[in-house]
């Protein structure tokens, strides 16, 4: 597909990156197996050197991972990507792999939990630190830069309170010093938001969210330069965090269908945060696709559409929230998001519980806070399964 750059994403999705086999199948094929086989002693020792392309061993290189990696790189507008067992798989991937002891990331303070203690506690402890900066400031990013900062990391929007980071903003203060910028862009996918091109270094996905948008598998990706993405395949070979060939072969299929589910879910998320702004028992909605979200001219600058994840509070508190949620029948109470199911979290008491009350105050995260991943089902049903334990509070 690299002689037809100019197809559509909808074609991407479809057909970057397919290879057949000798014999011809129409779907991609999936490959479960951990070896391959050399014609000679002479082949084989080609194929280990890298003098010859090609699959050795499964921990590094496998026919079905390499179509998900081409797909997905075609659809981020990417030279290349290493795919990886997990997204916190790809975010520990690409720190180790270009920082090294003494190095220091600046990081948004607004990242998703796990990336927030893989850097205060695990790189930490290998001598590698990190300053969490506001997620909306570039200022205090830039004050934050120390001589051996190698590594701005940031996700966007934020979680759950939908705060947009100024990607391009950011890029600009760490071009100028030669700093690397990474982009956590699971949220919106490369359907809504393309960080390459608006100049960052290297893009991360957790594949297990909208990439599998059905929720059966975990999967990570690393998307950018070859140079770049290269040094990821070294420590990926050597350290093992590797995404299994069925895992890619569920996440292959996935793409095909990412852009009409994260474009339907995203036109869902709209009109169900239109709908809660306007309710009566909603004190505040934080939705980057309406007008009343603070950064709304930029998230339209930079995203694609407000995307698919809703944040709202409830008049009143705890009690109120879990009502509401208590009272769904069809949004299923779990902290994941991405998938064809909607899915309604109370942040306060589960993915931000173990954080202190006034870290959580300075989020935003209030106990009245709730969030949505909207999924496919018609949004009158939505709302007519929130409007039980809404009408109740
Ligand atoms: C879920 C998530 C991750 C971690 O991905 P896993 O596949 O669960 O390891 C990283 N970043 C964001 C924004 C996520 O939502």
């Amino acid at each position: 597909m690299s002689d037809q750059p100019n197809y559509r994403p909808e074609t991407l999705a479809v057909r970057a990156g397919q290879q057949r086999s000798q014999f011809g199948e129409h779907a991609e094929a999936l490959y479960l197996t951990s070896s391959f086989v050399f014609d000679s002693a002479a082949h084989a020792a080609r194929r280990f050197s890298g003098e010859e392309e090609g699959n050795v061993y499964a921990r590094f290189s496998n026919p079905t991972v390499t179509m998900f990696e081409q797909r997905l790189a075609a659809l981020e507008g990417a030279e290349d990507c290493v795919a990886t067992a997990s997204g916190m798989a790809a975010i520990m991937a690409t720190v180790l792999a270009h920082l090294q002891q003494g190095d220091h990331i600046v990081a948004s303070n607004s990242l998703f939990g796990a990336t927030i203690n893989l850097f205060s506690q695990i790189l930490a402890r290998t001598g590698i630190a990190t300053t969490f900066v506001s997620h909306t400031d570039p200022a205090a990013w830039e004050a934050a830069i120390r001589p051996e900062t190698k590594l701005f990391f940031l996700e966007t929007p934020s979680n759950p309170m939908t705060e947009i980071a100024d990607i391009r903003a950011l890029t600009a203060i760490a071009k100028a010093r030669g700093i690397l910028v990474a982009v956590d862009n699971c949220f919106c996918t490369p359907i809504l938001q393309r960080p390459l091109e608006m100049g960052v270094d290297l893009v991360i996905h957790s594949a297990t969210k909208y990439i599998d948008g059905q929720g059966r598998v975990l999967g990570g990706a690393v998307c950018g330069p070859k140079k770049l993405t290269e040094e990821v395949f070294k420590y990926l070979r050597t350290a093992g965090p590797t995404l299994s060939a069925f895992n890619a072969w569920v996440l292959l299929k996935g793409l095909e269908t990412l852009k009409l589910r994260v474009e339907a879910q995203s036109a869902n998320a709209l009109r169900l945060a239109a709908w809660l702004e306007a309710h009566p028992k909603v004190a505040r909605v934080f939705y980057p696709g309406l007008p009343s979200h603070p950064q709304h001219e930029l998230a339209m600058r930079q995203q694609q559409s407000g995307g698919g994840i809703i944040a709202f509070e409830v008049k009143g508190g705890r009690e109120q929230a879990w009502t509401v949620e208590d009272n769904c029948r069809l949004l299923s109470i779990t902290a994941n998001l991405g998938d064809t199911k909607s899915m309604i979290t109370h942040p306060a008491s589960t993915t931000h519980g173990r954080i202190t009350p006034e870290a959580r105050a300075a989020a935003g995260i209030s106990e009245g806070l709730l969030r949505i991943a909207v999924g496919l089902e018609a949004v009158e049903d939505l709302q007519a399964d929130l409007e039980r334990g809404l009408a109740l509070i």
